[in-house]
This record gives C-alpha cells, sequence and structure tokens, in this order.
C-alpha cells in the first residue's frame, strides 16, 4: 500500500538571503567592476532568490592578483599546522550552519532536503575536516619530503552538488598551500557566496580564497587568465575539451572531472531486493544530476523479468515534489536549458523502438519536473545508451554471460563509474579487474567519502579528487 504523507516542509526562515551578491575578493565582497547582473531562481518555482554579479577580465584580474599575493606573502609560508587550523574552524563552521546551508542549497539547486541535509552538507563538512588533516602531514604522504604548492588555483564548479564540489576543490589546494579563484556554477551560486561569508567568519587571510561569480564567459577568463598555476574544472565534456585546448602549453596543470555513463551490472544471483535500491539510488539520486549515476542498467537477461517489475514498482513509490518537504524523494531539474537537453534527447526514443515507462506522477504545474523514467528494449547503439543524459532516465541493457557484461559495460566513450551486484566475490574482483572505471562501486551505488579518490578514464576526464590522490594535484 502507499502511504499518504502530510506535507513536512523545513523552515525557509533559516536562510537570511541578500538581494544582491558581490564577488568576494581578498576578502571583502566588492562589486563588479563590468558586466552588471544575472539572477538564480528556484529551479522548483522559478522564483528569482536573488541577483549575483557577472564579473568581467578586470574582476578576474582583480581576484588572481589577490589571490598571488596572499599565496607569496602568507599563506605557502604558514606552518601546515596553522593551515590546518583554518580548515578545522572552517569544517566547524560549516557544521554549525548546515542547516541553513541545506536550505540554501535546496533552494537555489532544486534537490530535495533529504539529500543536502543528510549528504551533501556532511560530506562538505567531512572534506574539511579529512584534509584539514593533512595540512601538517604533507611531507608523509608520499609526495616527497618537502612538497610544494603549486600557487593560485582556478577552479570551475557544476551546479549539480555545487557545495559539494566547492569543498572537493578548495579543501585540499588550501591544505596544501595554494590560495584559489573559484567560479561556482551561474545556476547555483548561493551556497558559494555563503561560503565566502564563512571564510570571512573563520578569519581565513584576505586572498587565499577568492569567489567571482558569472556565467560560461567569466570561467573562460579565469582559464585564460595567466596569473594561475592550475586549473580544476567539474562540468561537462565539451567545456573541458575546451579547457584542455587553451590551457595547451602554458605550463599550467589541469585536472579535469567531467561527464559519464555508468554501468550498474546485475549478476543472476545478486540480492534483488537490494539491487533494485541501488539502481533507484543509482540514477534517481540527486534527479540523476550526477556524473557518475548509475544510468546504464546491465541485467542479466535470465533475471530480467523478475527484476523490471520490482523495480518500476519500487520507482512508483517515489515521491517527486517540493524539495523541501522532508518526504521528497526526488526534486527539480536543476534549470529550463538541463529539462530541455533531457527532453531532446529522450523525445523521440519510441520512435527508435525503445520502450519508455514512467509511473503516473503528476508534475507540478509551476517549476522543472521530469518523470522517473525507464527505457527498455535499448541497444548499445542507441542514444540515449551512449550520450549522458543528466537526469532521472535510466536505460535497461541485458546480457548472458560476464563477458558480454564487461563488453558492453566498457563501450562507452566514458570511463567514470560502475557498480557490480552479484552475491559472489570471486566475479565481483574478476569483473572490477577488467572494467575501465575509476569508481568501482560493489553491491552499493553513489558512496562517497573523502578519504577515497574519484575521477574518470578516458572521456570522463584525468586526475584524481579526493583521499591522499587528490594532494598531488596541488602539489609541485
Ligand atoms: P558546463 O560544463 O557548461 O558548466 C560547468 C561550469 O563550467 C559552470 O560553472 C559554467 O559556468 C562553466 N563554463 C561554461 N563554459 C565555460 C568555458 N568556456 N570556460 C570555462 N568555464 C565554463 O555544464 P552545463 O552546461 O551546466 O551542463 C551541460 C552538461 O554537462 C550536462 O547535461 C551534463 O551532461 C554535463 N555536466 C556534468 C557535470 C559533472 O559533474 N561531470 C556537471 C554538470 C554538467
Ligand atoms: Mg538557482
Amino acid at each position: 500500500m502507499i502511504f499518504d504523507y502530510a506535507p513536512a516542509p523545513e523552515s525557509r526562515s533559516v536562510v537570511r538571503l541578500r538581494d544582491t551578491y558581490d564577488l568576494f575578493i581578498d576578502g571583502e565582497f566588492t562589486p563588479a567592476e563590468g558586466a552588471g547582473t544575472l539572477p538564480t531562481v528556484n529551479p522548483a518555482d522559478e522564483t528569482e532568490l536573488a541577483r549575483f554579479a557577472v564579473a568581467g577580465e578586470a574582476d578576474v584580474d582583480r581576484a588572481v592578483a589577490a589571490a598571488r599575493r596572499a599565496h607569496d606573502t602568507v599563506w605557502s609560508r604558514m606552518s601546515g599546522a596553522e593551515r590546518g587550523k583554518y580548515l578545522f574552524r572552517i569544517a566547524r563552521i560549516i557544521q554549525e550552519r548546515s542547516r541553513e546551508l541545506a536550505v540554501l542549497e535546496s533552494m537555489d539547486n532544486g534537490k530535495p532536503i533529504k539529500e543536502t541535509r543528510d549528504v551533501d552538507l556532511p560530506l562538505v563538512a567531512a572534506h574539511f575536516f579529512y584534509y584539514a588533516g593533512w595540512a601538517d602531514k604533507l611531507a608523509h604522504a608520499g609526495l616527497g619530503r618537502d612538497p610544494r604548492p603549486l600557487g593560485v588555483a582556478a577552479q570551475i564548479i557544476p551546479w549539480n552538488f555545487p557545495l559539494l564540489m566547492l569543498a572537493w576543490k578548495i579543501a585540499p589546494a588550501l591544505a596544501t598551500g595554494n590560495t584559489v579563484v573559484l567560479k561556482p556554477a551561474e545556476t547555483t551560486p548561493l551556497s558559494a557566496l555563503v561560503f565566502a561569508e564563512i571564510c570571512q567568519e573563520a578569519d581565513l587571510p584576505p586572498g587565499v580564497v577568492n569567489i567571482v561569480t558569472g556565467a560560461g564567459e567569466t570561467g573562460r577568463t579565469l582559464v585564460e587568465h595567466p596569473g594561475t598555476d592550475k586549473v580544476a574544472f567539474t562540468g561537462s565534456t565539451e567545456v573541458g575539451r575546451q579547457i584542455a585546448r587553451s590551457v595547451a602549453g602554458t605550463g599550467k596543470r589541469v585536472t579535469l572531472e567531467l561527464g559519464g555513463k555508468g554501468a550498474n551490472i546485475v549478476y543472476d544471483d545478486a540480492a534483488v531486493d537490494q539491487a533494485v535500491e541501488g539502481i533507484v539510488s543509482g540514477i534517481f539520486f540527486n534527479q540523476g544530476h550526477v556524473c557518475c549515476a548509475g544510468s546504464r542498467l546491465l541485467v542479466q537477461e535470465s533475471i530480467a523479468d523478475e527484476l523490471l517489475p520490482k523495480l518500476k514498482e519500487r520507482i512508483g513509490k517515489l515521491r517527486l515534489g517540493d524539495p523541501l518537504d522532508k518526504n521528497t524523494d526526488i526534486g527539480a531539474i536543476n534549470s529550463a536549458a538541463q529539462l530541455e537537453r533531457i527532453r531532446e534527447l529522450t523525445d523521440t526514443v519510441e520512435e527508435e523502438g525503445v520502450q519508455r515507462w514512467s509511473p503516473s506522477c503528476e508534475l507540478p504545474s509551476a517549476g522543472y519536473w521530469f518523470a522517473p523514467t525507464v527505457l527498455t528494449g535499448v541497444s548499445q547503439a542507441h542514444r540515449v545508451a551512449r550520450e549522458e543524459i543528466f537526469g532521472p532516465v535510466l536505460s535497461v541493457l541485458t546480457f548472458r554471460t560476464p563477458e558480454e557484461a564487461v563488453a558492453k559495460a566498457n563501450n562507452s566513450p566514458y570511463g567514470l563509474s560502475a557498480g557490480v551486484w552479484t552475491e559472489k566475490g570471486s566475479r565481483m574482483l574478476w569483473t572490477a579487474e577488467r572494467l575501465r572505471a575509476g569508481v568501482i562501486w560493489s553491491n552499493t551505488f553513489n558512496k562517497f567519502d573523502p578519504t577515497s579518490p574519484f575521477g574518470g578514464y578516458k572521456e570522463s576526464g584525468y586526475g584524481r579528487e579526493g583521499g591522499r590522490h587528490g594532494l598531488e594535484a596541488y602539489l609541485g
């Protein structure tokens, strides 16, 4: 039976929004010199939350200069133990303000409060605590006796995990003595701007963290600025390619974390009910706006008829709606543009012989929404099996032998993540050894931990973030 839940909205009053946000440069909020402001909306109801400054060339220049000064005169000279104290302080303030940040993130991004409160924010704090612990132990990281910071890092992040991606970028950079200029995504800049307030609250020396807001053009200006030593980017493969081209030959170090088309392989001996939970969290967590989503289900043919009805029954119980309602499982699509992209990739699948299924599910009238969708009868040649959809859409393929599962899983331009469901340890290891994916989950999916490196092969990018490996990307 399906229970009817009374609405249980989280209070918005814990968030105090300004009308307009300036740039954060050299420890102060400062107006942009050039290109005006942009709005950021709540994708669940299309209301404008605030406006933010668009940084132009002169602003990016000021931010890079502030980061350089802070690096040369303060941050790179400070002992690791001292830097660690600042990072611990930031981590603690994030914990103290986590409810406010969780609500703000849900409002600006559209993701359910259940996720921001229980996943994003705890992981953000954990990431700062973890790298704070490394700051005075860099000589023991296996990277030489006296590893040195690279200098100023230009960091560009996407909208799917705004504050978590900020943590993945800023925590290791600061722990290793680098300073940063970070650009959040244009649809989700607000948590980064509150993070700037947290830097002030923590008395972080001016210029160590600078936040410049704006759209792709601001990102391009930052990447092309000659005054930075390192570029760290998470986002689309297309922009990743442009960045790789533009920094080629400059001597800047680069890490790119791009798209994915993760295979979630379910063998015939898997615990089916657990696998169903894992498939659901693999593709519907964060509306499928996850680069490592398990967007291709590869199920062994002999159990497909048992598994698919159970999967559909489970999907039918997901609750879609107000992201601030504590009962909500699926929130809003982040932007009109992303909704359009998902539609464009899925609108004509039935003409290509694919069967499309969604539970009966009422979509709110305002905002950007997409019902959870399962596509069966998908072959490897179909676009929905090859391209990243970045939405709540699961493509289902079948296989007969382990060799076929591995061949199909690896038949992708991407190589970011995979899942393997089996009760047999040897089969698990046999499969994992043959998969070309940076992260492989066994009998679980979408589990993250700051101690674990994360990154891809092939068109999913290069470099690793997280864990000891994540230090390497910021040390020379
Ligand atoms: P995007 O790559 O355009 O945006 C990511 C970030 O890069 C944003 O901050 C953006 O302002 C900035 N940016 C855009 N153009 C730039 C440029 N020329 N130089 C420097 N920075 C630039 O991603 P999107 O348009 O928001 O999403 C498009 C697709 O990308 C999605 O459908 C999805 O497939 C993929 N995506 C992947 C991830 C990921 O985590 N790997 C995240 C977001 C989007
Ligand atoms: Mg927004």
